[in-house]
Order: structure tokens, then sequence, then C-alpha cells
């Protein structure tokens, strides 16, 4: 009886697990490639897993999104201007985050990005959509962000120890905005250096 216990036990870690990664199990709207209308990625380069840095962004350009349609259209045009005008093989973000709340799949857990030189490889990058430089993403983003980072430890694709950063920490840049850089270096496991 008690092995019987410790089988439907087991099985129920793996169908919790199993459904997380195939059904977007998530606690915020997920919203997938199909789901806004990406392109095709023109190549893809697989990432190791788990990644030991999770860097923080915004897009500046195109400024906040509160609504589907208007996450949908910023999603558009920075994955129009990441392959078409950077060249490069898909939006540069494994994921971006909504002012609304939703987070939107950009190459997600298992490519590796082009978002922050040197890091891209052992790293997930997630964009805050906006310009965060005088004003903070709203309360839903932040949550969604924090979310996230969490279920990318649980999934085993970030890892338990990971160190959060700004891309500023990584590059020359004011990425991802003085309002936003003070608000995560106060989150767990940022680090300054
Ligand atoms: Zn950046």
């Amino acid at each position: 009886m008690t092995r019987f216990i410790l089988h439907v036990l087991a099985l129920a870690v793996i169908l919790t697990s199993a459904t997380a990664k195939s059904l977007n199990c998530y606690p915020f709207s997920f919203v997938d490639r199909n789901q806004w209308g990406a392109e095709p990625a023109k190549g893809q380069t697989a990432l190791g897993a788990p990644v030991q840095f999770v860097v923080i962004h915004h897009s500046y350009q195109p400024g906040v999104c509160l609504t589907r349609q208007e996450c949908i259209t910023a999603m558009r045009s920075m994955q129009s201007f990441h392959q078409n005008d950077q060249g490069w093989v898909d939006i540069g973000y494994n994921f971006a985050v909504g002012g609304e709340g939703s987070v939107y799949e950009g190459r997600g857990w298992e490519n590796v990005g082009a978002h922050a030189v040197g890091y891209n490889a052992q790293s997930i990058g997630i964009c805050i959509i906006g310009d965060w430089i005088n004003v903070l993403p709203p309360r839903e983003a932040l949550e969604a962000t924090k979310q996230l980072i969490q279920i990318g430890v649980s999934l085993g694709y970030i890892s338990p120890n990971y160190v959060l950063m700004g891309h500023r920490q990584a590059s020359d840049t004011e990425c991802p905005g003085s309002a936003l850089f003070n608000e995560i270096s106060t989150w767990d496991q940022f680090r300054r250096d």
C-alpha cells in the first residue's frame, strides 16, 4: 500500500513538471510566439541549462504597452528591428514582459539570445517593454518578471545560485534604465559587481 502511494506521488510530480513545461502552466498570462505572430527564427543555438545569469533589460523604444494588442505590436516591431536592421536570427531577448503583466516568448528557455555581449550563452535575458530611465514599470510587470525567474529555476533552466544583473553591468549602456536598475538591485540574488 505504501509502495502504491509512493508511485502515485512520483507520478504526480512527473505530471506536474511536464504540465508546466508543455502547457505553459504559468501564474501569469503567457503569450507564445504563435500568439504574437512571430516570424520564424532564421537560426538557433541551444542554450545549456541551467544558466548562471539573469540579465534584465528595457526596450527604451517601443514604450510601455498596456494592452495585449499594444504588446503584440511591440513584440513584432522589436523582432523586425532585430532581424532586419540588426541582422540577428531572431528577437534578441529570451522573454519580454508587458506593462499589463503578461510574459511574451522570445527565444524562450532553450535558445541562446542576443542581448548582452559576453553573457548570451550563459543567461536568460528578460526585457520589460518600455522606457524605465525615470519611472518604474507597472507592479504587474515587476511581479511577472520575478515569477518568471522563479519558474526558470524550478524548471531547471536557471541555476538556483543564479546572479541577477542589469544589462549595464555587461556593456556600456544605460539599459535597463536607472529606475528599473535601482528596483532590481533590491531583488533576491542581485549582484552589483
Ligand atoms: Zn539591454
